[in-house]
């Protein structure tokens, strides 16, 4: 089956076309700058070389009309035509209480994902703009939601509830939802196979470290914590992102800088996190280029993001009574030795022992195993592969 993969942004498209059978990415691309000028699609059938087109997209039917037509192109195409791709998967941030699994997409459920938008008002629109347009231009094929927010549906309430008055929960939809859920339940599976252990005796940490970051602990399999909370903002410091903070700061610094609600907003969530701290870049690479230079506040940032890596490792270890394996994943999971090794550096009390002359020299985009061979807990660096599960979901829905 081919499965054609979207995640639509607000102004972007991303999109994989995977051959499910053989766990195969044929083509995969992005449109850019959709509605707001200067728009770029970018095309990389596999194994070819990448073409660029400047074309203007005024929406997001305009992009998946020219992402159809690149991969059915007579010369540059993938396919000889539309008919084709066999069904289309959609990644959706946020699917509230209501989705621990994904689901075939119909106007119901368009109607249930536009309602948690409450919830995720940045994402879940811009999500549905991707399913419409692809309805709209391929309205008899399949097409599945896989949500963000899914796995980590297993959390038990003393877990998900924050110590607010209970109506908060029950009037308000206000718990911990939990993020990136399609990246940890792939790597989290990955290392359970090479663990060889049963699956219900597995307690596995999952560190989903790129620009935005979470921590997840998996307990036989499933999700019993994660770091991000009712939104994106909770948990680790991000690229920009500030994280875990003291609820009272919000109104505190609203009151000091005459900030309203989209300001403060803004602050948290985009100037903030490893930016924030050291004035210089949301990237890690210009962090730890910088902080090689002798920069003491980008220094300083990769120090804090470390500790509380750190920090969440041990506390999920405490609340799994043990941890087996330890992943690092996404974007610095898989690229920033400096940060794994300062994020393992001091764990040797839990039965960790990392191969750190391995951890420097370790080939990327491999899956590696970083500890040593008699180390009680296992290290691993995982490529995070989410548009493969995705894929997998939607051809298990749509080939019924
Ligand atoms: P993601 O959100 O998973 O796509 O991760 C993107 C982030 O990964 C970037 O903002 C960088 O901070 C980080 N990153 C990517 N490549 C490298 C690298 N070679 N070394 C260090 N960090 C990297």
């Amino acid at each position: 089956m081919k499965i054609l993969v979207i995640n639509a942004g607000s102004s972007s498209l991303k999109y994989q076309l995977i051959n499910v059978e053989q766990s195969e990415v044929v083509a995969k691309g992005i449109c850019e700058r959709i509605g707001i000028g200067g728009s770029k699609l970018t095309y990389k059938p596999i194994g070819r070389d990448k073409y660029e087109f400047s074309q203007e997209m005024n929406d997001h039917t305009d992009a998946i009309r020219m992402v159809l037509d690149a991969l059915a192109d007579a010369k540059i195409g993938v396919v000889s035509s539309m008919k084709e791709i066999d069904a289309v998967g959609h990644r959706v941030v946020h699917g509230g209480e209501r989705f621990s699994k994904s689901v075939l997409i119909t106007e119901e459920l368009i109607e249930e994902i536009d309602k948690l938008s409450v919830l995720a008002p940045l994402h879940n629109p811009a999500n549905l703009m991707g399913i419409r347009a692809c309805r709209a231009i391929m309205p008899e094929v399949p097409m599945v939601a896989v949500f963000d927010t899914a796995f980590h549906q297993t959390m038990s309430p003393e877990v998900f509830l924050y110590g607010l008055p209970y109506e908060a929960y029950a009037d308000f939809m206000i718990r911990r939802y939990g993020f990136h859920g399609t990246s940890h339940l792939y790597v989290s599976r990955r290392a359970i196979e090479k663990l060889g252990m049963p699956v219900e005796q597995t307690k596995v940490i999952t560190c989903h470290l790129g620009n935005g970051s979470s921590i997840a602990a998996v307990k036989g399999g499933k999700s019993v914590d994660t770091t991000m909370g009712l939104t994106p903002l909770e948990g680790l410091p991000m690229g920009t992102r500030c994280g875990d903070i003291d609820p009272a700061l919000v109104t505190y610094m609203m009151r000091r800088m005459n900030f309203d609600c989209e300001q403060m907003d803004e602050y948290m969530n985009k100037k903030s996190g490893v930016f924030g701290i050291s004035g210089v870049s949301s990237d890690f690479r210009d962090l730890d280029d910088a902080a090689a230079a002798g920069n003491a506040r980008a220094k300083l940032a990769v120090d804090m993001f470390c500790y509380r890596v750190k920090k969440y490792i041990g506390a999920y270890a405490a609340a799994m009574s043990g941890v087996d394996a330890i992943v690092f994943t996404a974007g610095v999971g898989e690229n920033d030795r400096v940060v794994r090794e300062r994020s393992l550096r001091g764990l040797e009390y839990l039965g960790v022992d990392v191969d750190f002359e391995l951890n420097e020299t370790c080939p990327r985009g491999a899956e590696v195993e970083l500890s040593k061979p008699g180390s009680k807990v296992k290290v691993y660096m995982i490529p995070t592969d989410e548009e493969m599960v995705i894929a997998r979901d939607t051809a298990a829905l749509a080939g019924k």
